[in-house]
């Protein structure tokens, strides 16, 4: 109420100053007078409403902008400011938060594009222009289907279903798996993300392929030990010589998986991160000497091995690790040599480093082959590696062993000539004769 006065006191005081003025001067006068004042009062309220409808033209409202008024227009103006102050608050905390969000979403490992009701594409983080080969700056408003393109991703899209993710294998990115999900949100608003999933893809791929060869490589002894124990199970009167025979060849298939067993156990330490290799000093001459003599005793005088060593330097590292290393390219390279061929066993020091080979003249190996020989199960001719007794195992513990060693594995080979296996170890395993390490001298 005190402001409806407040508001009304000129107005008042013009009534208030007219019957004085008529009361003195006369009617005429007094009518004259309020006349004048009732313009003068029009006349500042237009000139003050032309100020605000400038104002409001302008296209950058800043509190500093607004007119100064005079009269109730002060306080309108006085309003007005306060209210553009607080707003050009808010907007600095709006697109505060807005470039915060954009920011920790351009962080995230997973690919974020916002869709509006039509599914174009409002907005979209970095790692979703990586994953569906997006230009945010080219492609917003554009239909998400005009980019990604694939059958199964429109239909997931129309479906409408977004409970489970979809993996899509053939993306614009060439090799790249991923996962999107769709999450509706707002007004028929989506959230697509995207997860790159090609590491835990070829992950599960190895898992299928790995159980898939064990079973292959478990089934064929089994099914053999299982014939023969069936045929003696179910037939009196065997021949003696059927019956002595089918013991070996059980026996035989029997050790077959053992080994089998053996390497797997072997791989899965080899792979455990927990068992962490038990670094002694490993003195590689005596190691050498001590495979070399199992070697020959199995080989009984097939091949000519050479033991070559012109290093006394020793290793650190597991002994029982490198024994199997160095054992398996020395027993590969007598299985994979005719009788007859050369084996050269190597151990040297060469630019600091230590340098193992053993170098065959056998059956060597065609060079896209090479890659590949520390996968797992992986044979080049898998009828010859399965008569040696070969698991397909044993380069891929010579790989893992060398990965625990800091050391890498170097194949070169000729087909018809032969082949070396040579393996480098960094210096900083080397320990020289007088016990000091090749690094820190
Ligand atoms: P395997 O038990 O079959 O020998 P490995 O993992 O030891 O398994 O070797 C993988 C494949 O690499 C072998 O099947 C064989 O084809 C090839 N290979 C390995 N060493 C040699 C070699 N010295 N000469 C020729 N081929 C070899």
């Amino acid at each position: 109420m005190s402001d409806i006065w407040q508001r009304s006191s000129n107005i008042l005081l013009m009534v208030f100053a007219t019957s004085i003025i008529w009361m003195i001067f006369g009617t005429v006068k007094a009518l004259v007078f309020f006349n004048l004042a009732l313009l003068w009062t029009v006349f500042h309220h237009i000139r003050h409403l032309v100020m605000l409808e400038r104002w409001l033209q302008l296209s950058d409202h800043t509190p500093a902008s607004i007119p100064a008024g005079s009269g109730v227009w002060d306080d309108v103006f006085a309003h007005l400011a306060r209210y553009v102050r607080q707003h050009s608050q808010s907007q600095e905390l709006l697109s505060l938060a807005l470039k915060r969000m954009q920011s920790v979403t351009s962080a995230m490992p997973d690919g974020i594009v916002i869709l509006d009701e039509s599914d174009r594409i409002e907005w979209c983080n970095p790692i979703a222009e990586q994953h569906l080969g997006i230009d945010l700056l080219m492609d917003a408003g554009q239909q998400i289907t005009y980019l990604v393109r694939q059958m199964p991703f429109v239909e997931y899209l129309a479906a409408r279903q977004y409970s489970n993710p979809l993996i899509l294998k053939q993306t614009r990115m060439q090799n790249l798996i991923i996962s999107l999900q769709l999450v509706p949100y707002g007004f028929n608003q989506k959230l697509l993300i995207s997860r790159d999933i090609t590491r835990f893809e070829k992950i599960e791929t190895m898992r299928r392929d790995f159980i898939a060869n064990v079973s292959h490589e478990l089934r064929t002894p089994l099914t053999v030990i299982g014939g023969f124990l069936e045929t003696l199970s179910s037939s009196e009167n065997l021949n003696p010589e059927f019956t002595q025979r089918a013991l070996v060849l059980m026996t035989e298939q029997t050790t077959r998986m053992q080994h089998l067993i053996e390497d797997l156990l072997i791989l899965s330490r080899l792979e455990n991160e927990q068992n962490k290799v038990k670094e002694k000093k490993v003195d590689v001459v005596r190691l050498l000497h001590g495979i070399l003599q199992d070697a020959e005793s199995i080989n009984a005088g097939c091949h000519h091995i050479k033991l070559n060593i012109t290093s006394q330097d020793q290793l650190l590292g597991s002994e029982e690790e490198l024994r199997s290393a160095f054992g398996n390219l020395i027993s590969n390279a007598i299985r994979y040599t005719p009788d007859d061929g050369e084996i050269c066993i190597n151990w040297e020091k060469r630019n600091g480093q230590g340098l193992f080979f053993v170098q065959d003249s056998g059956i060597g190996i065609e060079p896209e082959h090479i890659p590949r020989l520390t996968e797992r199960f992986y044979r080049v001719d898998s009828s010859r590696s399965r008569e040696t007794g070969g698991t397909g195992l044993g380069l891929a513990i010579v790989k893992h062993v060398l990965n625990r060693h800091d050391a890498h594995l170097e194949v070169t080979s000729e087909v018809g000539k032969g082949s070396r296996f040579a393996i480098l170890f960094p210096s900083k395993r080397l320990i020289s004769e007088d016990g000091i390490n090749a690094e820190s001298k």
